[in-house]
Parts: C-alpha cells; sequence; structure tokens
C-alpha cells in the first residue's frame, strides 16, 4: 500500500511530515510519496519556484526512509491536475496496488472542484485528517454525498482493495500552515518551531518568502 501527499508545499511544514508520519504509524505504508505540485490548478503560479519547493520536500525528507518525492508534476506542462498523476501512477504500479492519496480536511472539502473529481476514486482511496479550524460543517453537499457512498471505518479494508474508498482517519493534526509560515518570514517572526532546520536554512540561504 503506497500513500501519496500531494500539496503546494510553499513551503513543506511539520504539518505536512506529522501527518505523514501518524499515518504511516497507523496504516503502515511500503511508501510515502510527496508529490509537488507544479502549477497548482485552484491556486495560482506560487512566488517560489517548483524546483525550490522540491528542494525543500527533499531535504525535509532525506532522513526518513518510508518517505520519498514524486517530481512527476513537475515534469508535466500545464496546470497539476491529481487525476493525471494517478493515471500514470496506475500505468506504473498496475491495478492491484492499493494507492491512499492522504488529505487534509481543508482540501477534501472542496474536492468536487477538482479536475474529473469524480474519477479520482476509481485510481485511489482518500485518508482524510481532520485539520484545525477545517469544520466539517463546510463541506460541500456533492462531497458529502461521495463520502456516504465511500466511507469505511475499517482501516484494513484499505489494503484489501485498490481504490475506491475514503478513511477519515483521527489524528492531533498540528495547526501549522504554509500561509502563516509565508506571513511570518516577511514580518521577520521567528518559524523554527514550525519546520525541519534544513528547510529554515535552505529558506534563509535563497531569500524566500522575504
Ligand atoms: P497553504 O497555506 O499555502 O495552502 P498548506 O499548509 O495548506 O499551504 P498544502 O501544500 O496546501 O499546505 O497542503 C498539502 C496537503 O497537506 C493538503 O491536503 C492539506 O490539507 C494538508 N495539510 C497541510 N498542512 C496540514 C496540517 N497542519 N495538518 C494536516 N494536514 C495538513
Ligand atoms: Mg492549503
Amino acid at each position: 500500500m503506497i500513500g501519496i501527499l500531494g500539496g503546494t508545499f510553499n513551503p513543506i511544514h511539520n504539518g505536512h511530515l506529522h501527518l505523514a508520519e501518524r499515518l504511516n504509524q497507523t496504516l503502515a505504508f511500503e511508501a510515502i510519496r510527496f508529490m509537488p505540485a507544479a502549477i497548482p490548478a485552484l491556486k495560482g503560479m506560487p512566488t517560489v519556484s517548483a524546483e525550490h519547493r522540491a528542494d525543500m520536500v527533499k531535504l525535509a525528507i532525506v532522513n526518513h526512509p518510508t518517505f520519498e518525492i514524486d517530481i512527476r508534476e513537475l515534469e508535466r506542462e500545464g496546470p497539476s491536475y491529481t487525476i493525471d498523476s494517478l493515471i500514470a501512477l496506475r500505468k506504473e504500479l498496475g491495478d492491484k496496488v492499493s494507492i491512499c492519496w492522504l488529505i487534509g480536511s481543508d482540501a477534501f472539502a472542496r474536492l468536487n472542484t477538482w479536475n474529473r473529481w469524480k474519477d479520482l476514486l476509481n485510481h485511489c482511496h482518500f485518508v482524510v485528517v481532520k485539520r484545525p479550524h477545517s469544520e466539517k460543517l463546510n463541506w460541500n453537499t456533492e462531497v458529502e454525498l461521495l463520502l456516504e457512498a465511500h466511507q469505511t471505518k475499517d482501516a484494513n479494508s484499505l489494503k484489501n482493495s485498490a481504490s475506491g474508498k475514503v478513511l477519515i482517519q483521527e489524528i492531533a493534526a498540528l495547526d501549522i500552515s504554509s500561509t502563516q509560515i509565508r506571513q511570518h518570514i516577511a514580518s521577520k517572526t521567528d518559524v523554527s518551531n514550525f519546520m525541519p532546520r534544513s528547510v529554515m536554512k535552505y529558506i534563509q540561504q535563497h531569500q524566500l518568502y522575504q
């Protein structure tokens, strides 16, 4: 079973790493791939290049044996649609491997805005982690219906099928966001508690987010 954590990682932070570590402890993935988006379809172009963002991901995960980087979205033209990445992954891994897309509740709540969103569950499961300040009340109705049709409470069932289920996994998510970090750096507030030291040094070296 493979986990994928897609994101802008602008920059990567301890909230991302904590999410991956806790889910790995409970679900025991063979690997978790961090997949930076080159051109996020819904956010517009990030101020920091995809190369810098990917380099920071590499630094953050280098000592973790289960974590890998997947740069396929950096090698594609145009908006980074998750569905295209999943189709490519399926070609590589085959139809039998369980693929879990790891996602915060803020992003899952708006899944209906993703390109070809109804196809996504044909290629992966979703493991949703509740993020502070993202209440379930705000979920789009269509996403609620999708959840009703596909939700499982049995974490083991994700291993027994390749795709098609949604698991809401309770973990104590950290209240950290890249937005907050970018604002802190711009206003010269200390961010050392929010990210690995190596990432902080990289940001300083390259004068990002100043
Ligand atoms: P931004 O503030 O720029 O949107 P972000 O902190 O939300 O950045 P993303 O790269 O957008 O980070 O997030 C990638 C994925 O990780 C999303 O599914 C998001 O919900 C999830 N995520 C990010 N931060 C956390 C966190 N602190 N706890 C749980 N999940 C998180
Ligand atoms: Mg976000």
